[in-house]
């Protein structure tokens, strides 16, 4: 499995990362938050892109980040192999006011586990952290859970932006430093 594409002299990256968790915990606008600046208070399943290109720069590089959502196939509580094939990165997105949501990701681990890469960067991802006053999974509990599998950690808000971009960018540093150390 190729870990990046590069392409030619241009010394640009290529980076796909994916999307996953449950129904409903905010992938689609996480990444409408980021690639666009947009969110949709009321978003069915609908608003679902197979995936969008945003432009990151790591010192003096140029890494096109290739994001993938899932086009409500998690519906299923299960996405097909296709949509892992080739991912090196991925954010493991839970409802932090849905405990249910947070049960789900060691099934969502496995399922990444099961179709990709064993060093796929992985970040666990907390969001809705707006709803405050609903919240049923303390910041505690998710810093635990990434600390035991090896994962990176935020708490996020699509609606307010919070931690956002720096939860993408995190995934795509952290593959890009794995790189340069592989390469040189
Ligand atoms: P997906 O099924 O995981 O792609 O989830 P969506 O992005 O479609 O979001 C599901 C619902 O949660 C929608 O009604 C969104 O408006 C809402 N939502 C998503 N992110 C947030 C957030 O950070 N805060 C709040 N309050 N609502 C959110
Ligand atoms: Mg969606």
């Amino acid at each position: 499995m190729a870990f990046y594409s590069q392409e030619d002299s241009t010394e640009d990256y290529l980076f796909k990362i994916v999307l996953i968790g449950d129904s409903a915990v905010g992938k689609s606008n996480l990444l409408a938050r980021f690639a666009r600046d947009e969110f949709y208070p009321n978003s069915k399943s609908t608003i679902g892109v197979e995936f969008q290109t945003q432009k990151i720069e790591i010192k003096g590089k140029e890494i096109k980040a290739q994001i993938w959502d899932t086009a409500g196939q998690e519906r299923f509580r299960a996405v097909t192999s296709a949509y892992y094939r080739g991912a090196v990165g991925a954010l493991l997105v839970y409802d932090i006011t849905r405990r249910q949501t947070f049960d789900s990701i060691g099934r969502w681990l496995n399922e990444l586990h099961t179709h990709s890469d064993m060093n796929v960067v992985s970040i666990l991802v907390g969001n809705k952290s707006d709803l405050k006053d609903a919240r049923e999974v303390t910041m505690e509990e998710g810093k635990l859970l990434a600390e035991s599998e090896g994962l990176f950690f935020m708490e996020t808000s699509a609606l307010d932006s919070s931690n956002v971009v720096d939860a993408f960018e995190m995934v795509v540093k952290e593959i890009y430093n794995i790189l340069s150390r592989k390469v040189m």
